[in-house]
């Protein structure tokens, strides 16, 4: 069962090592975390093993990693400048800001909240009497459009000159190398570009843990395709990232598709589907999937006046610009419904109950843990051979635990979601045949709580073709 509440699984990332509060010791900064040592193992591995499905595993793939600052009119073109904006509005009575299509989707449902106009949401929050969450109060402004972009000066003078904006998501820095992929790799359609990076949008109502926060990381993918064939394109990156997610044990009834209305989508847009989780606070967006036609290159190709056109090597008088599928998934919110997943509280025989975090073993911070039954020199020191052997031998993170009881230290490593602890003991050393024969040690699995004795030997050839 995952974390029933999102504050279970808060206090757990804090108290073992996987998120923390930003900026903790001056008293924080609203809604930033710090992904701690495990956190960003999990993190790094997700991002590799996505990099391994999407990028390396693909021969119709490349990667890429662009500024975070870009010329501004980057921004023009894409329409962000103009309407990366979200409608906000304020509780005349305790001045809290609010995202006013959200405060009306939590009453109307997300279909009907997400279509309406700017204008028509200060007018629906009185007739629907919807009370400010912070207050109480029925006293709302009208609402008015709000942009999202972070904005900061590049260089050392601060005018309308030096502008510059935190990128809002990676998607543009594919767009604008667009030339460049062409020219140095030659790619024939359909191909993608794939990125993972920083993204920054100023959140009128950041919360819910790392859901929704101001800067966060993307990994996403411009896959291009000759116009025609994109929704064919479209139908296979549906399955295709459907079973991703599951392949890393979400639970298909924990998923949903949700396709977006023909009156939410954005102008350019032909197709829009999301996939949504059911977070502990309702279904919510996890990753989003738009057949964007060839609207973002052509406006880069008429504000920078490059020629953008694909040029079919076959024959080379066929030149166009490709229709293109986006495939966006949010890491941290990956990263978010794993750990909820993963989150277990478990009744064991004996009545106690045990917390477990069951992480799929490729995404787990540590892949094994050596735990010397005692503290006693030589045991440790054998406990540490073994250590050194699967440093040497194998790719695997290995913790080397000491401290406490054995039982404390099994639970330490349950709730860090470890797939296998090893116990090195008195028959290890040859010195109890009741704990086990000479050069033996136990394995305990994570999850079905089995242990089983094997030899030094068999554990050292079983971990190094992991
Ligand atoms: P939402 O409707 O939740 O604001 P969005 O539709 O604006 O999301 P996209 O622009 O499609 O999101 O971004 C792609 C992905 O980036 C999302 O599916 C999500 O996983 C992630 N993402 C977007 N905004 C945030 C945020 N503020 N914090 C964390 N992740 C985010």
């Amino acid at each position: 069962m995952p974390a029933s509440t999102l504050d279970q699984l808060t206090s757990l990332c804090k108290r073992r090592g996987f998120i923390f509060p930003g900026s903790e010791i001056y008293g924080g900064l609203a809604n930033t975390w710090d992904y701690g040592p495990l956190g960003v193992e999990v993190k790094n591995r997700l991002k590799q093993l996505w990099w391994k499905s999407f990028v390396t595993k693909r021969a119709d793939m490349v990667g890429m990693d662009s500024s975070i600052l870009m010329n501004p009119k980057v921004w023009q073109a894409s329409g962000h400048v103009q309407s990366f904006t979200d409608p906000l509005v304020d509780c005349r009575k305790c001045k809290e800001r609010f995202r006013g299509d959200k405060l009306l989707e939590e009453k109307l449902g997300i279909e009907a909240a997400a279509v309406l106009k700017v204008s028509q949401i200060g007018p629906m929050l009185k007739a629907e009497k919807i009370a400010c969450p912070a207050c109480d109060a029925h006293d709302w402004t009208e609402a008015k459009q709000f942009n999202m972009m972070f904005k900061t000066h590049q260089g050392v003078v601060e005018d309308d000159a030096t502008l510059v904006y935190l990128r809002p998501e990676t998607a543009q820095g594919i767009f604008v190398n667009f030339r460049n992929v062409l020219n140095t790799m030659r790619p024939r359609l359909p191909f993608g570009i794939a990125q993972i990076g920083k993204a920054f949008r100023n959140e009128i109502t950041p919360g819910n843990f790392t859901f929704r926060t101001r800067e966060f990381e993307q990994m996403e993918i411009e896959y291009f395709v000759e116009p025609g064939k994109d929704a064919d394109a479209f139908e296979e990156w549906k399955e295709l990232v459907w079973e991703w997610f599951s392949s890393l044990g979400i639970p298909e009834k924990s998923l949903r598709f949700r396709e977006h209305e023909r009156d939410e989508l954005a102008f350019y847009s032909k197709r829009t589907i999301d996939i949504e989780y059911r977070f502990p606070w309702g279904w919510g967006e996890l990753f989003g999937l738009a057949s964007r036609t060839d609207h973002d290159l052509s406006c880069h190709q008429k504000l920078s006046g490059e020629d953008l056109t694909f040029t079919d090597p076959d024959t080379p008088e066929k030149k166009f610009l490709p229709y293109t599928i986006e495939p966006s998934f949010g890491c941290d919110r990956t990263i978010l419904t794993l750990l909820l997943e993963a989150y277990t509280d478990e009744e064991l025989p004996n009545g106690e109950v045990r917390t477990v975090m069951k992480l799929d073993p490729r995404i787990a911070p540590i892949d094994v843990a050596i735990l010397p039954l005692s503290k006693k020199e030589h045991l440790v020191e054998k406990a540490r051979d073994l250590h050194r052997t699967l440093v040497k031998e194998t790719s695997l993170s290995i913790d080397f635990d000491i401290t406490g009881s054995i039982g404390k230290r099994y639970r330490r490593q349950d709730e860090i979601g470890t797939p296998k602890c090893i116990t090195v003991d008195f028959g290890t050393l040859g010195e109890d045949d009741k704990q086990g024969s000479k050069d033996t040690v136990t394995i305990r699995d994570r999850d079905s709580l089995k242990q089983e004795r094997v030899t030094i030997a068999e554990l050292v050839r079983a971990l190094t073709v992991v």
